[in-house]
C-alpha cells in the first residue's frame, strides 16, 4: 500500500475508506516473542498472585495517523496479550509531546540502570 504524492513521508498505509484521507503507519515497538499465553496452574502460588492483577502484555504497537486538517499526528499505543489471535488488552491515546516525554524518561532511567 503506497502513499499518494501528498502523503507524509512516514505514511505506509494511506486510509481512504469511509471518506477518510488519513496518512497512517504502525510500528511494533515491543514483542517478547511469546506466541501464546500460558496461564499459571490453578491453585498455584502464581495463580494466587495473578488473580485480580492486570493482564500481562506481550506486544506493544504504536499507530499514528494524520490528515491535512491535523497539525500533528494522532497516536495510539496498543498493548496486546500473547497469542496467535490476541485480544487488544488496552489502548492509550498519546500526542507527540507525550511520546517525547516517554522517550526522554526511559532514556534517563536506562542511563541510571545500565
Ligand atoms: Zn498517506
Amino acid at each position: 500500500m503506497t502513499g499518494k504524492p501528498d502523503c507524509k513521508p512516514w505514511c505506509k498505509d494511506h486510509q481512504t475508506e469511509f471518506g477518510e484521507n488519513d496518512c497512517q503507519t504502525s510500528f511494533m515497538i515491543y514483542d517478547d516473542g511469546r506466541e501464546e499465553e500460558v496461564p499459571p496452574a490453578p491453585g498455584s502460588m502464581e495463580a494466587f498472585i495473578q488473580d485480580g492483577m492486570p493482564l500481562e502484555v506481550s506486544r506493544i504497537t504504536l499507530t499514528a495517523w494524520q490528515n491535512e486538517e491535523h497539525k500533528e499526528p494522532f497516536m495510539d499505543l496498543e498493548f496486546f496479550e500473547a497469542g496467535d489471535d490476541p485480544m487488544q488488552s488496552a489502548i492509550m491515546h498519546v500526542k507527540l509531546d507525550d511520546i517525547r516525554t516517554l522517550h526522554s524518561r526511559l532514556a534517563y532511567i536506562l542511563k541510571d540502570l545500565s
